[in-house]
């Protein structure tokens, strides 16, 4: 019979195979690379919301392994800052950029600017997002439309400005950030979990147009993240204090490090036979954690 490891021990083994993350918006003090460091040499990725949270790390983690960025966010102070750490932190070059996703115009403005520069664009990533708390029952129409609109139609807007500017003709790679909220149903949260099914729906239906054209098209659900404004607005804190995370399958948050190597995955040619799917980068927890209308309420 085999024991089960000391605490200690395996808290020890846990550490190691957890990859580093900081808090909040700021480069990794060390990086030790899992994969070539130029797994994406020469690469150009476009990443909407790449100013903060989990946008902001895979920025770093795509700079760290080769690719060129392109942050893209409303907020020109936010994306221009995050810019600079980023390339003080990776030596790669990073263009900070202006737009709204819900303004195709802006859409279409960047990404001339961004092509103008670096004369490619390689990969997409869809991160912009907002999510808030709230019962449907509160939901003002107005809220509800608003993240529909920066979530599911900005993906579109977005995808379908590189496609037309670029990706038809050469190729690409899209990975949209969903979440896992719609599976269950997930209390307080119609809004983004329709949003976010949505997206999940529309990476199938562009996987399937766009093959053709060498564009392969995923999505990236994760779960819980620490060290973001998604895990403070959503009740993160209220879950770590009541030892919630201890009912997700591998028992804790997951971080940005983690959600910024799957997609290194999703977008690098180790995935070069994977499209129209989702994938899920949650630690198990939306099979496991708490759904009760009225507990969640409580928040
Ligand atoms: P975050 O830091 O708030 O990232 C959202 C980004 O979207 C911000 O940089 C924001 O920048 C940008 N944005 C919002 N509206 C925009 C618009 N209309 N046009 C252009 N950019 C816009 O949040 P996060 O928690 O890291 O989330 C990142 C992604 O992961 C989101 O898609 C989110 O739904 C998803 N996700 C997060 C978690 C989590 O635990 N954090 C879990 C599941 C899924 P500006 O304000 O400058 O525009």
């Amino acid at each position: 019979q085999c024991a089960a490891p000391a605490p200690a021990m395996a808290e020890a083994a846990m550490a190691a195979r957890v990859p580093p993350d900081e808090d909040g918006d700021e480069c990794l003090p060390q990086y030790r690379h899992l994969l070539s460091p130029d797994l994406l040499a020469g690469q150009v990725a476009f990443i909407t919301g790449g100013g903060s949270g989990i946008g902001f790390r895979i920025a770093e983690i795509f700079m760290r392994h080769g690719c060129r960025t392109v942050i893209a966010s409303r907020n020109l102070q936010r994306v221009s800052e995050a810019s600079k750490k980023l390339v003080a932190a990776t030596g790669q070059q990073c263009l900070p950029l202006c737009m709204d996703v819900r303004q195709p115009q802006t859409i279409v403005a960047a990404v001339d600017e961004a092509l103008k520069e670096f004369k490619r664009i390689d990969i997409l990533i869809n991160g912009a997002a907002g999510n808030f708390l709230c019962p449907a029952s509160a939901l003002s129409f107005n809220a509800f439309k608003t993240v529909i609109d920066i979530d599911t139609l900005g993906t579109f807007n977005t995808s379908k400005v590189l496609f037309e500017k670029y990706f038809r003709d050469h190729g690409g790679v899209i990975v949209n950030i969903t979440a896992t909220l719609s599976y269950r149903g997930q209390a307080l949260q119609v809004h983004a979990g329709t949003a976010k099914a949505a997206i999940d729906a529309m990476t199938r239906h562009l996987a399937v147009e766009w093959g053709p054209n060498n564009i392969r098209v995923n999505s990236l659900a994760p779960g819980p993240i620490s060290g973001t404004e998604g895990f403070r607005r959503l009740g993160g804190k209220f879950a770590e204090k009541s030892n919630q995370f201890s009912m997700i399958p591998l028992q804790r948050a997951g971080n940005k490090t983690e959600i910024a190597h799957s997609t290194l995955y999703l977008a690098s040619p180790l995935s070069s036979y994977v499209t129209g799917t989702t994938l899920v980068v949650d630690g198990g927890s939306w099979l496991t954690s708490p759904n009760s209308f009225s507990a969640l309420l409580g928040i």
